[in-house]
């Protein structure tokens, strides 16, 4: 820590994204990405982008790429708000709309950037235990003011509410934004996106990092009505007004167009992901309902500290929680089924070596 340090940065304890070591033939089942790459169509744009147009500004709009996100989910183009990856998105949803006189609510627990940009924007915050079964239980948020974010899928659990539970999560707080990080949606939960229509407090935050496997593009997008919207762009213009580069616009806008690769590649990872449950409740762990690209699973008589070290002795990374209420679980990146064998033979010879 220097001396230079502002108190903000003394204070901080920064999210840190999962790790990115550079070990040759690693299993890598520790960031949620996808084990596919992302449609060739997509690659294709991003190269003729960058050798036609790298010169010149990007449209600080991101006119087309609202415009094609617009079309498929079938709102206006001023519904839209896109930026550098869904961290970007939330960090400007934060500051626009989650600042408000009543603390902002969410569970406990849920993805670690939130309390981080609370910390770091000065946001009063409250956290809402998870129910026994580790899920979000609405019925905890009724009946409180404030402003609320839910992922959903929720992370690191990935079980998802139901599009008529976010509905009445919504409609008990019309005085309060309520926002849903769609991060993980694709892989078998329902949207929020139809409920804008009827809810002007409520805005869906998406990704193509997971499902659209750019993670590496940093593409990320909001949904919601013009309003929400408008206060979202304005923080946004006031800290820098081009959020996306040219490939990044121009490989997003191409991903939207190849629906048909978009629905192969999530397919393949839900049956996986049902393939991989089974692996796993078959070498005795208890594994979470996931809707998304990762399973939460912990095994009875290990640790899933001592579990995520020994499998990493085997170059296989999957993620590992210090938090008390969930230190006994391992996060499991839904890989290629190469990747997923490699994972479960580890397990397996862990396991054995130590009963
Ligand atoms: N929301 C959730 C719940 C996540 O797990 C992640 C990935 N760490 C993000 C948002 C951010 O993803 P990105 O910035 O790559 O869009």
């Amino acid at each position: 820590m220097s001396r230079f340090w502002s108190e903000l940065a003394r204070g901080l304890s920064p999210y840190v994204p999962g790790e990115q070591p550079q070990i040759p033939g690693l299993v890598k089942l520790n960031t949620n990405e996808s084990p596919f790459g992302p449609s060739p169509k997509a690659i294709e744009a991003i190269r003729a982008t960058a050798a036609d147009t790298l010169r010149l500004y990007p449209d600080p709009q991101a006119t087309r790429l609202r415009e094609a996100l617009a079309d498929y989910h079938e709102v206006a183009p001023d519904q839209v708000f896109v930026g550098n990856g869904s961290d970007e998105v939330l960090a400007h949803t934060f500051a626009a709309l989650l600042k408000q006189s009543s603390p902002l609510l969410f569970p406990d627990v849920t993805y670690s950037f939130y309390p981080v940009y609370c910390r770091l924007l000065g946001i009063d915050y409250t956290t809402v235990p998870l129910d026994a079964g580790m899920r979000v239980r609405v019925d905890d948020y009724l009946g409180r003011a404030g402003p609320v974010i839910v992922a959903n899928p929720n992370a690191p659990t990935g079980i998802a509410l139901s599009r008529a539970e976010i509905a009445r999560l919504v409609s008990a707080r019309s005085d309060a934004a309520v926002v849903v990080d769609e991060a993980y949606v694709d892989f078998g939960a329902e949207t929020a996106i139809p409920l804008i229509r009827d809810y002007p407090n409520l805005l869906v935050v998406q990704t193509m990092s997971k499902s659209r496997a750019l993670a590496g593009l940093r593409v990320g997008y909001a949904i919601g009505d013009a309003g929400l919207i408008a206060g979202l762009t304005r923080v946004k213009d006031s800290f820098n007004s081009y959020p996306l580069g040219r490939p990044a616009q121009a490989g997003a806008i191409a991903s939207l167009e190849d629906d048909a690769y978009f629905q192969q590649a999530r397919a393949v990872i839900i049956k996986n992901r049902a393939d991989l449950t089974a692996a796993l409740a078959g070498l005795g762990f208890e594994v979470l309902p996931s809707s998304a690209n990762f399973v939460f699973a912990r095994h009875p008589d290990r640790s899933g500290q001592a579990l995520a070290a020994a499998l990493r002795e085997r170059a296989v990374l999957v993620r590992h929680f210090t938090a008390e209420r969930i230190a006994d679980y391992l996060r499991i990146t839904i890989g290629s089924e190469a990747e997923l064998a490699r994972l479960t033979d580890a397990l397996r010879e862990v396991l054995v070596q130590n009963s």
